[in-house]
């Protein structure tokens, strides 16, 4: 297995999240880059930095008014007197109105979902890198590469074609997989991340070329809340194509994995090309989030039972926050997954 990391996602560092109602340190930090990079070395994978690509294949997955927000939002925030160091609105469209704005603060709020995926000020050179690094190690997958991680942060799963939310602002898993499928690619997208993939989710709802996998807490209780249930199974062609695999908070590895299993029948019935994992190392017992209690075997379980797939896989970083074992569920992680992969 090869990985993909660019330097510049560096540059994105979110000074605070809203957390029961006390402005918080974001755990959403560079810092997770270095317990990911020593998991990949115990797990003796080389990384290399991604070629650069132009602007297209993200550019189809997102809105252009978006995209302009993402990259021009904070110089102009920052121009305006009496600006603090985060671009952050506090008034979002609701269901009873929903039009968009002239106002800077007010397109924040239309393209901000909520109060945790802030603009500073190498947000969107940090992001653009962390979608090329998708990109470009999806690449690598469809022109023979059995298997690539691309370490990507900031994550992509919660964004939107024209909304950031939940630390995410471009939504790499998505990104990747639709240019696998612009390439003619039957691609089958997993999302094991504790929180539900409802960017990825709503990016493929009306498709049935991508098959849309998500595991998850029970969004009943968890973020995004509004989405993530198990009756969201997509619309119109893309109809039995979109499956959700809710988990109760909590559950150890035995109940999490079911699940993972349970998605990967899907996965085998649908037969894709490529699969892409969205790898989430979030339902861990160790994460500050502690929303679900998987433990270390359980991880390289998770590896093993998706690695057994034996498919062209893209395996995408999305959440998992700084705890002293990070690192060491992404080794458990991919050890399992190399050990069960076939070519
Ligand atoms: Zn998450």
């Amino acid at each position: 297995m090869l990985a993909i990391f660019d330097e510049r996602q560096y540059l994105h560092r979110p000074l605070t999240r809203l957390a029961g109602g006390v402005l918080r340190p974001s755990p959403e930090q560079p810092e997770r880059i270095a317990s990911l990079l020593a998991g990949l070395e115990a797990a003796a994978i080389a990384v290399q930095p991604p070629r650069d690509h132009s602007l297209d294949a993200i550019a189809a997955m997102h809105d252009a008014g978006y995209l302009d927000f993402l990259r021009t939002g904070f110089e102009a925030w920052r121009a305006l007197p009496g600006t603090g160091p985060e671009l952050r609105s506090s008034v979002h469209p609701s269901r009873h109105m929903g039009r968009l704005p002239n106002d800077l603060l007010g397109r924040a709020g239309f393209y901000q979902a909520d109060a945790s995926c802030v603009l500073v000020e190498g947000t969107w050179e940090a992001a653009r890198a962390s979608a090329n690094t998708a990109l470009d190690a999806m690449m690598r997958v469809v022109v023979g590469d059995h298997a690539a991680y691309a370490l990507c942060r900031p994550p992509g799963h919660h964004a939107y074609r024209d909304q950031a939310g939940g630390f995410c602002y471009l939504n790499n898993t998505a990104i990747a997989a639709n240019w696998a499928a612009s390439q003619g690619r039957r691609v089958a997208v997993i999302d094991v991340d504790v929180h539900h993939g409802n960017g990825t989710q709503a990016l493929f709802y009306a498709r049935p070329d991508v098959l849309t996998v998500s595991v998850h807490g029970d969004p009943a209780w968890l973020y995004p809340y509004y989405a993530g249930y198990a009756d969201e199974t997509g619309e119109g062609p893309g109809e039995g194509f979109n499956l959700n695999l809710p988990v109760a908070l909590k559950s150890g590895s035995e109940a999490y994995l079911a699940a993972v299993a349970k998605g990967c029948e899907a996965v085998r019935h649908f037969s894709p090309d490529v699969l892409v994992v969205a790898l989430g190392l979030d339902a861990s017992r160790d994460d500050p989030f502690a929303c679900m209690d998987v433990d270390e075997a359980g991880f390289r379980g998770m590896g093993e039972i998706l690695g057994a797939l034996s498919r062209p896989t893209l395996i995408v970083q999305e959440g998992g926050y700084p705890s002293p074992t990070l690192g060491a569920l992404l080794t458990s992680f991919v050890s399992g997954f190399m050990a069960r992969q076939r070519r």
